[in-house]
């Protein structure tokens, strides 16, 4: 694939050294192009964390010709800015083309530790991917996925990350016109489940994707042979799962819903990507889902870690022909690495929740964990506000687990649960410490996320602000914060939905 915009604007050297890998050795899977030009690019936030340990400087980015780069409106000079290409089931069915149809990779970094990363814009424009959208995206979405994906950053989660969102001056067509917006993210890569999908039916440049991904995440792999029974694409494959059910896990353990988990929403490296209709949260539910076009529930809270080996069968489905030349052995190969999802996630999901208890895991029973969930489910519970109420019933303090769940309904189980601490012969202070240092205190709420969102799409950045700052330190208590572990008022709750692609 190749064709190129005619240039809007000049280039300029604000992020030296970018490099473009993926576009030089993977062309078939790429359109050269570039964003449209902004009317009028403000900056509205940049990461200066984030962009520090990329070795970038914080004043150029926020110059003019720095935001023009992050609107998307000029090429930095060397670059070589590329829509991607890539398939995917999209809520079960498939789609032969999505690709960046609102999207550039602008090239890749090297960070300061040594790790390649994408440099990405979202909402720069129409591409050849674009159909029937307009390839813009608008403030209040580009900030919420900057500020999800910072607190997941914070909570310890792998996600692609956020580096600065530009607002374009471009009225784009929602409800109604709202304002125009570009984010910048950064990513280990945007090598999809989706991008192996459309490769799949390229021929030649599948086996070329699997080598770039697996030199890219999973270098330790590269030396294996690329035949025979433990080879290399075989056990990226089983990487990826491996990488997948640890953070299916991670996000059921935090309360994270994401709300549109089609295979192109699927990374290679492990990563949460495309923060659309996420939420997380408040009452624990396993049917729980905010998004307003997810109708049958597909993305569930609960179906998240099933919905993940799904799509790691459609990942396997295109590795097969790598695999093994004859097809049964290659389907027995990926089946018996993709019935493992089970039990890795089951493994993870108990280490972490055995943490969130204050448990060493060897002791951790199934049923005591199991019955929480469903006492928590029975009274509607705040999934975040409970495992810090326990840890402050550890302490002497019982009124947080009151306000949650009625003391005779609980009384037995924390009886259970007290047995088993006791067994494991720590003090109360230090298992409520530990508990603390797992258990976020500020997660971004779905109705101050709301509101904050609401205020920067009229103009108002502050609130947005103070949220940031509240859900990038998760785990630190303080004072003037108090309101930011409330849960939603019940009439915010029952009416609160999602928008995908907004
Ligand atoms: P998503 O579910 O948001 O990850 O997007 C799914 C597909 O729709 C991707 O191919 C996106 O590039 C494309 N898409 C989403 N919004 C737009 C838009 N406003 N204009 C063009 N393409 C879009
Ligand atoms: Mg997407």
């Amino acid at each position: 694939m190749a064709a190129i915009q005619e240039s809007t604007a000049g280039a300029v050297t604000i992020v030296a050294g970018l490099e473009s890998t993926f576009a030089d050795e993977l062309g078939a899977l790429t359109v050269l192009w570039q964003g449209a030009a902004a009317p009028d690019p403000q900056l509205l936030v940049v990461n200066e964390q984030l962009a520090a340990s990329l070795g970038l400087d914080v004043t150029v980015l926020q110059s003019a010709d720095g935001v023009g780069v992050m609107s998307g409106s000029t090429v930095p000079v060397g670059a070589t800015p590329v829509a991607m290409a890539y398939a995917g089931h999209q809520f079960g069915g498939y789609a032969p083309i999505l690709g960046d149809g609102r999207a550039l990779l602008l090239g890749e970094l090297v960070t300061n530790d040594g790790q390649r990363v994408d440099l990405h814009l979202k909402g720069s424009g129409p591409t050849p991917f674009s159909r029937g959208g307009d390839g813009y995206a608008v403030v209040g979405p580009m900030l919420r996925e900057y500020l999800v994906s910072e607190a997941m950053y914070a909570l310890g989660i792998p996600t692609t990350r956020a580096l600065s969102v530009v607002a374009t001056g471009r009225h784009v067509r929602r409800n109604g016109a709202e304002p125009g917006a570009v984010l910048a993210r950064v990513a280990s890569s945007h090598i999809r489940v989706g991008t192996f999908e459309f490769a799949a039916r390229q021929g030649e440049v599948l086996q070329s994707l699997a080598d770039f991904a697996v030199a890219r995440h999973y270098p330790e792999l590269t030396e294996l042979s690329a035949t025979g029974t433990h080879n290399r694409y075989l056990r990226f494959f089983e990487a990826v799962v491996e990488a997948q059910a640890s953070l299916a896990a991670r996000w059921m353990l935090v309360g994270f819903v994401h709300g549109v988990m089609n295979t192109d929403n699927t990374t290679i490296s492990g990563e949460t990507i495309d923060y659309g209709p996420c939420a997380f949260l408040d009452a624990f539910d396993p049917a729980a889902v905010f998004s307003s076009i997810d109708r049958g529930g597909r993305y569930a809270f609960g179906n998240q870690p099933a919905v993940l080996k799904w799509n790691l069968a459609r990942l396997a489905e295109t590795l097969l022909t790598l695999i093994d030349s004859t097809p049964d052995e290659s389907i027995s190969a990926v089946s018996a690495v993709l019935e493992t999802f089970d039990e890795r996630y089951q493994n993870h999901y108990a280490a972490g929740m055995a943490a969130k208890l204050g448990l060493a895991q060897a002791i951790v029973d199934r049923t005591l964990v199991d019955d929480l969930l469903t006492l928590l489910a029975e009274h509607g519970a705040d999934w975040t506000g409970s495992f810090r109420a326990l840890a402050d019933e550890l302490r002497g303090d019982s009124a947080p687990l009151d306000n949650l769940v009625p003391r005779d309904h609980i009384a037995p189980w924390l009886q259970r649960w007290q047995g088993a601490l006791t067994e494991q012969g720590r003090g109360s202070a230090e298992t409520a410490g530990a508990m603390d240092r797992v258990n976020p205190l500020y997660i971004p709420r779905n109705h101050q996320l709301d509101v904050a969102l609401r205020a920067a799409t009229d103009g108002d950045l502050v609130p947005f602000e103070t949220l940031l700052e509240v859900v990038t330190h998760p785990f630190d208590r303080r004072d003037d914060w108090s309101d930011y572990t409330e849960a939603a008022p019940q009439s915010f709750s029952e009416t609160f939905q999602t928008f995908c692609g907004t």
